[in-house]
């Protein structure tokens, strides 16, 4: 099938408050063309120079989102006009990430990635150290990002129950989150759960926000 049939497809089973982002990484200007064609606006990438060079040929309505791990060199590449840093996994990424954006005079938006996966391999902070960072309170002095919500990655496996109870428990620490620190904030709001092989599970357990990639524009060649 097409991308642009994919993309129908994979829309015409997303409730409508669900967001999807189309994860084109590794895939040339002309895929995202197709899915853009077709209406897409919303791209996710996961390396910052290909994000970039993609970012000055394709355009200028899309709203790129950075979905991979950011490393702090790279930071500056894409803080002129991404809209959603997806993984900020520490505390240091986050202090870089403010650095950049007020040097920019911007205030982006993130998103904390929390580890709930069994593979070690998958980066996040653990719900304990998280608390730890929203305890201290230094995150409310960094006026130039905005914390919009959390997002994680389930282990790759076949088993369903498994990922339904990763993704239920991403969800149940979203909503204590969401209690404790950002009760009177209502632009906390954004839960992003679900790639291509478990995104159905994860809006079961109240995803906001999809990243979907491979079901879209088939396998990437690295
Ligand atoms: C690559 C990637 C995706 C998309 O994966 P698919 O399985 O192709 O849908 C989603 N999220 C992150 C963080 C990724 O790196």
């Amino acid at each position: 099938m097409s991308i642009s049939g994919n993309l129908q497809k994979v829309l015409a089973e997303l409730p409508t408050d669900v967001r999807l982002v189309a994860v084109s990484k590794f895939h040339p200007n002309e895929a995202i063309e197709e899915a853009y064609r077709a209406g897409q606006r919303v791209f996710g990438e996961s390396r910052a120079q290909e994000l970039k060079a993609k970012h000055e040929t394709l355009p200028q309505d899309i709203e790129w989102h950075f979905i991979g791990s950011l490393q702090t060199n790279k930071i500056k590449y894409i803080i002129p006009y991404v809209a959603l840093i997806h993984a900020i996994d520490s505390w240091r990424l986050l202090e870089e990430v403010n650095k950049y954006t007020a040097k920019a005079n911007r205030i982006v938006d993130c998103l904390l990635q929390l580890h709930i996966a069994q593979e070690e391999t998958k980066s996040g902070f653990s719900f304990q150290e998280c608390r730890n960072m929203l305890d201290n309170g230094d995150w409310k002095s960094l006026s130039n990002i905005r914390i919009r919500g959390l997002m994680g990655m389930a282990t790759f496996t076949d088993s369903h129950e498994q990922v339904a109870t990763e993704f239920r428990s991403l969800s149940e620490f979203y909503n204590e989150v969401k209690n404790n620190y950002f009760a009177n904030q209502p632009t906390f709001n954004e839960l992003s759960m679900g790639m291509s092989d478990d995104y159905p599970i994860a809006i079961e357990q109240g995803s906001t926000m999809v990243r979907i990639g491979s079901k879209i524009f088939g396998n990437r060649e690295y």
